[in-house]
């Protein structure tokens, strides 16, 4: 029986494709401590950090930590001394990527459907952001946490792995107290939101045009298509459920 329902964020709950959030994210980021770090330099280690934490598995500390030990020093710098700058971007420059973004409308009617049904409700969104920026961008999809008492939203501050291991599904799990086969993820990366819950037994529905042809391999997703088509599934699931 259903008890939990995992939301991927971007490109699931949020219009948000990554071609053209990320370059704007690096643009202002960038621009940001453009006083302090060229521009390119600060890029090159910003993707380094984010490929080493990519990288975490499960066996040591959070994604932050990992994060922080692959970028600060290679920057030349003590943690202490950017971390203010970085967090004034995330409350000064952030907020203008909005504009990249589209709600969908479905996405709160599906939110507040999981809470009426008494679900745990989580955002699974990879945990690769400061709390900050995934709550803004959860506010852009208009379910912000001030509303909705959500079991778990994934940040980098609280997580120990990426969706790249099977030990951020199996964390989330444990912080829930679920079987996998009482849980369903939904997101729109084949990778990270089916193939990998379907690594540790949680059930998946992909979001994706529903006559995209999944990848070739023996996972299956338990359906596939638009936050819309979710919503039907859902209803069928339910009624099957009474
Ligand atoms: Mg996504």
């Amino acid at each position: 029986m259903l008890k939990a329902i995992l939301f991927d964020l971007d490109d699931t709950l949020l219009g948000n494709p990554m071609e053209t959030f990320m370059p704007a994210y690096f643009q202002g980021i960038g621009a940001h401590v453009a006083h302090l770090i060229p521009p390119k330099r600060l890029l090159s280690e910003l993707m380094h950090a984010s490929r080493v934490m990519m990288g975490n598995d499960g066996s040591g500390p959070t994604n932050e930590e990992v994060f922080a030990a692959a970028f600060y020093p290679a920057l030349g710098y003590e943690r202490e001394e950017l971390e203010p700058i970085f967090e004034r971007f995330y409350a000064k420059g952030f907020p203008k990527l909005q504009s990249l973004t589209q709600q969908r409308p479905e996405a709160r009617r599906l939110v507040e459907w999981s809470f009426e049904r008494g679900l745990q409700v989580v955002i699974a969104t990879n945990p690769l952001f400061p709390r900050t920026a995934i709550e803004q961008r959860i506010v852009w999809a208009g379910v912000p946490v001030t509303e909705f008492d959500y079991a778990l939203v994934t940040t980098y501050e609280d997580m120990h792995a990426t969706k790249d291991h099977p030990a951020y599904y199996s964390e989330i799990l444990a912080r829930l107290g679920r079987q996998p086969d009482e849980c369903l993820m939904v997101g729109d990366n084949w990778a990270w939101d089916v193939a990998m819950p379907a690594s540790v037994g949680i059930p998946a529905y992909w979001i994706a045009d529903p006559g995209e042809a999944p990848p070739e391999g023996d996972v299956s997703p338990v359906g596939q298509g638009t936050l819309a088509d979710l919503w039907m599934w859902l209803d069928g699931v339910g009624e099957r459920g009474r």
